[in-house]
């Protein structure tokens, strides 16, 4: 059988040029490169009749030159070939640029398919640099062609043609991953079909067939995956029950505010789980800055003070020590010890933290990936908090569990996930939800606004700055890459810091950047030393910096709109009137649609359902910015039928065979192991 680990460079017509180029599209392996979908389609083999056209369209005809092809020199390296073409129904003016030798390929005496874009200018009809075939040749038309997302510096061409081989390679020998009697039962695609169709379909029909097999596949995965972890949690000894007689009121009355409805709601839901015996495994929904934070600030103390350790994991380091700044403030007269741990201490003070950990002097540890490696060893871990979880998946929340005796688990997430969606996703946790900002918030006032705007925003920046407010610029890349010409943070940094606001003082930070340069920035920032902040999206989760009320976002378009809400719930944390201004490129309707959304209004629940509803073809960014867990092929607003009956199959099958120990199931237990060893964002 075929190796699917086979990297890349093995595929023909693949060198070390290309292979740096797949590996920036996270194509390292055979599998990966046959599991790159399409993102659209072309349909090049149904002709339409030239007087059907419409402006703007990419669109196949066939017809018959009526002129010979003409060639212009317009200047030294520019030259243009003019050819008119008719069908029965009219003519279309072709122009090609710097293709001379196309006079020899095309005959006045034949008929051609010509596939390209379509320009209607004053009734007049033309059609600018088509691919084209003979009329009974399948070359370049006559099929649909698959159009790949995100493709940096390979050409679309290119690209296709890789994965053509790649597909000659694995064709007919791949091993069948889901077990016969469901492709039976329902009708799939055997994978081999599936993977050739979903890349090169004969037609839409074939090309629906592989994806709902693919689809179906990903789904069941994922749900199975979910229903053995949940196993994994009840299947162990009964959970533990925290004091009753802790009383969490204690703090909450030396807050220096009172709880909103929403928090005292979702606490007392919480206090509930911990003081039973049964394990809390519960998912705390509420949007940017409903003050999730407290609430779990508050849980820690009631652990703590039932005798138990707490862990809490942040997916930045930024994140974390700002946490721990938090967790220090409120239970400072309480003599709870709180701790970070995060990849860049040293290892001297690694070994004492672990030290005091494993011994119980250590209360709360909050922390990153870090806290789940091995050696870090707690004494009596009795609840777990894990924030923003979307970063983590399934399987980092069970290492961690296992690092106590089945402690309770609070989950906190700012993406908020339509109800339905949310009870099948996170099927084993229990929900609450904070449906309510703190009263002292004003509205931000969403703008968004085109490149002739750029002056005036800067102009308001500086005014704002001059009153002694903050602001963030936020862009999407770090590096600049030609295909879709992304602003680099340096390059963006650079100009704002030495001319346009040369008399501010700018700073910036990215990714790339070591964890201790960016929490001294982020220091600075907060500390008011920093003016402006231009940053990568990593200042996305949590950052809590009040005085700061302007969030600038350049190229707009391209964040998912559940992502610049979250963006932008890093504004409007003080009692300043606060802005987010979106600058924007493009002029089509979805871009528009969705800068019309977000700008209208500051409902995160709306936002996501219209995010899932606007979310299409043609986007260039995946799930993952959603906080959604990340599918290949499956979309779960369009895909929401096939997840309930997914999931429905997929209680059929644990009834019958609940540890996937049939034979029938072999391969299914292959898929669901093979999901936990991968990164996978449940
Ligand atoms: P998030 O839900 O985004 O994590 P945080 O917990 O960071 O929100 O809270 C945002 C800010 O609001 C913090 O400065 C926090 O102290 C404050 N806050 C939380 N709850 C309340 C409340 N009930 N009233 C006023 N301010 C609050
Ligand atoms: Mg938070």
């Amino acid at each position: 059988m075929i190796n699917l680990e086979k990297e890349v460079q093995f595929i023909k017509g693949v060198g070390p040029n290309r292979v740096k180029l797949l590996n920036k599209l996270g194509i390292f392996t055979l599998e990966d490169l046959i599991t790159y979908y399409p993102r659209e389609y072309e349909d090049r083999s149904k002709p339409k009749n030239i007087c059907d056209l419409i402006d703007g369209e990419e669109a196949l005809i066939s017809a018959i030159p009526i002129t010979r092809l003409t060639e212009l020199k317009i200047r030294k390296n520019l030259t243009i070939c003019k050819l008119v073409v008719r069908d029965e129904t009219g003519s279309c003016q072709i122009t090609w640029y710097n293709q001379g030798y196309l006079k020899n390929s095309i005959n006045i005496h034949n008929r051609y398919k010509f596939y390209g874009k379509v320009n209607i200018k004053a009734g007049k009809v033309e059609m600018q640099s088509p691919v084209f075939d003979l009329e009974n040749v399948d070359k370049n038309t006559g099929k649909i062609i698959p159009i790949y997302p995100l493709t940096y510096s390979l050409s679309q061409n290119t690209i296709r043609k890789i994965i053509e081989e790649g597909i000659k390679e694995i064709y007919g020998k791949m091993d069948e991953t889901l077990p016969d009697y469901l492709i039976e039962k329902y009708n799939l695609y055997d994978i081999n079909t599936a993977i050739k169709q979903i890349h090169f379909p004969n037609n839409f029909e074939c090309f629906n067939k592989a994806r709902k097999r693919l689809v179906f596949e990903e789904l069941l995965s994922m749900q199975l995956a979910l229903i053995s972890l949940k196993k994994n949690i009840d299947k162990e000894k009964k959970g533990i029950s925290f004091r009753k007689d802790v009383y969490i009121s204690d703090i909450i009355n030396k807050l220096p505010f009172s709880l909103t409805k929403a928090q005292l709601r979702v606490l007392e839901e919480i206090e509930k789980d911990m003081e039973s015996e049964k394990t809390m495994n519960r998912l705390l929904q509420g949007d940017v800055g409903s003050g999730k934070t407290v609430i779990a600030i508050l849980s820690a103390y009631k652990a703590v003070k039932s005798g138990y350790q707490v862990a809490i994991m942040a997916p930045t380091a930024i994140l974390a020590t700002q946490h721990l700044e938090s967790f220090v403030n409120i239970l400072k007269d309480t003599g709870i010890k709180c701790e970070l741990l995060i990849s860049g201490i040293t290892k001297k003070k690694k070994e004492q933290l672990l030290e005091r950990l494993s011994n119980g002097e250590i209360d709360i540890l909050i922390g990153t990936h870090a806290i789940l490696e091995e050696n870090v060893v707690f004494k009596n871990l009795g609840l777990v908090v894990t924030d923003e979880q979307h970063r983590f998946g399934v399987r980092q929340r069970s290492k961690i569990v296992a690092k106590g005796s089945n402690p309770d688990v609070l989950v906190m997430t700012a993406t908020p996930i339509p109800r339905t969606l949310a009870l099948i996703l996170y099927g084993d946790l229990d929900i609450s939800i904070i449906d309510e900002l703190p009263p002292n918030r004003k509205k931000i006032e969403t703008y968004a606004v085109t490149k002739q705007l750029e002056q005036r925003v800067n102009a308001f920046i500086e005014k704002n700055v001059n009153q002694g407010r903050q602001a963030y610029i936020v862009c999407p890349l770090v590096e600049e890459n030609e295909e879709i010409n992304a602003k680099s943070v340096m390059e963006l940094a650079e100009n704002y810091k030495t001319k346009v606001f040369r008399n501010y003082k700018v700073e910036y930070l990215h990714g790339k950047m070591k964890p201790k340069e960016k929490d001294e920035i982020m220091d600075r920032f907060k500390n008011g030393e920093i003016d402006i902040l231009i940053s990568t999206t990593v200042i996305e989760v949590g950052v809590n910096v009040p005085n700061s009320n302007i969030m600038v976002i350049e190229n707009a378009e391209r964040f998912g709109l559940a992502q610049l809400h979250q963006l932008r719930g890093r504004v409007g944390r003080g009692e300043f009137q606060s802005y987010c201004i979106l600058k924007y490129q493009g002029n089509s309707q979805i871009i528009k649609e969705r800068m019309k959304v977000i700008s209208s209004t500051n409902d995160g629940f709306v936002i996501s359902e219209k995010d899932l509803e606007l979310r299409g073809s043609g986007e260039f960014f995946g799930t993952r910015q959603h906080g959604l867990p990340e599918f290949k092929i499956a979309n779960l607003f369009q895909d929401i039928n096939m997840l309930k009956k997914v999931q429905a199959i997929c209680n059929e099958i644990i009834n019958n065979d609940e540890n996937l120990e049939k034979e029938e199931n072999f391969r299914l237990k292959k898929i669901v192991d093979k999901k936990f060893g991968e990164r996978i964002e449940i």
